[in-house]
């Protein structure tokens, strides 16, 4: 089965609606020779006020590019001082959500219950949540990833009728921001837990269908190593997706090597 392919880019806190505008030009005339299969996608999830600023990619690149939100409430509105809504990135021109970050887990305190809130939210205001795992460097040394990869997905996905439309995002929280990606071996790991949890949960043909990202450090000169990694459907890109020239060198490497 041939599997979606994506590579996401989350800017995290990062570039004003300015920098934004200034990345998009830059990165147009580098990605313009590149092509995809219809299926495949890019995208690049920036703070909420340059969401639009993304618009312009999505018009003007040969192939499907997407742009997206870091986060969202699940609720449609309310009184809820400093939230914001899907409807509200939706029509800003997000067409997928980062659901579960570990630095949302981390410093906003989401819990599996939140996560599971939202994930469904998204989904049902058609777009597509990109789910995030990962255990952190004690979880890893203790060697409970498995275990922690079970209980996320599990958790987040308790509500889920069926895992379409879903993307999910293994992401090493130790990995994340520190240079040093997994080795292909434990993303190899992983990815084949990731895999076997949602083989039990819903089906081995869904689990075979759903595509699975990895995420911590990818960067020009280890793309190409993690992209031959069996079950590695694309990348979730932090730091080096904010330069123009290494993100689309990750692009290209990552599309021409798979
Ligand atoms: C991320 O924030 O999702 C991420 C993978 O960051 P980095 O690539 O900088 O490790």
């Amino acid at each position: 089965m041939t599997r979606r392919r994506y590579v996401f880019g989350n800017w995290k806190m990062h570039r004003t609606k300015l920098e934004a505008v200034e990345f998009v030009k830059a990165i147009i005339p580098l990605l313009s020779p590149i092509s995809l299969r219809e299926r495949d996608a890019v995208g690049i999830a920036p703070a909420f006020t340059s969401i639009e600023a993304m618009k312009v990619l999505e018009d003007n690149l040969p192939f499907r590019f997407l742009p997206g939100a870091q986060n969202v409430f699940w609720e449609n509105q309310g009184a809820f001082t400093g939230e914001i809504s899907i409807e509200m990135v939706k029509e800003a021109g997000a067409r997928f959500v980062l659901v579960g970050h570990s630095e949302r887990r981390m410093f906003f305190a989401e819990t599996d219950e939140v996560i599971a809130k939202k994930l469904s939210a998204v989904r049902t205001a058609g777009l597509l949540p990109v789910f995030c795992v990962g255990e952190s460097l004690s979880e890893k040394e203790q060697g409970k990833t498995e275990e922690v990869l079970r209980s996320q997905l599990l958790g987040g996905l308790a509500s889920f009728p069926d895992i379409d439309e879903i993307v999910i995002a293994y992401e090493p929280v130790w990995a994340i921001g520190s240079g040093k990606a997994a080795s292909a071996k434990d993303v190899l790991g992983a990815h084949a837990c990731c895999r076997q949890v949602i083989a039990e949960k819903f089906s081995p043909k869904a689990a075979e269908k759903v595509s699975i990202l990895y995420g911590g450090s990818v960067k020009p000169d280890n793309v190409n190593e993690l992209a031959n990694v069996d079950g590695v459907d694309g990348f979730l890109v932090g730091g080096a997706s904010l330069s123009a020239s290494s993100f689309a060198d990750i692009i290209v490497r990552f599309y021409q090597e798979v």
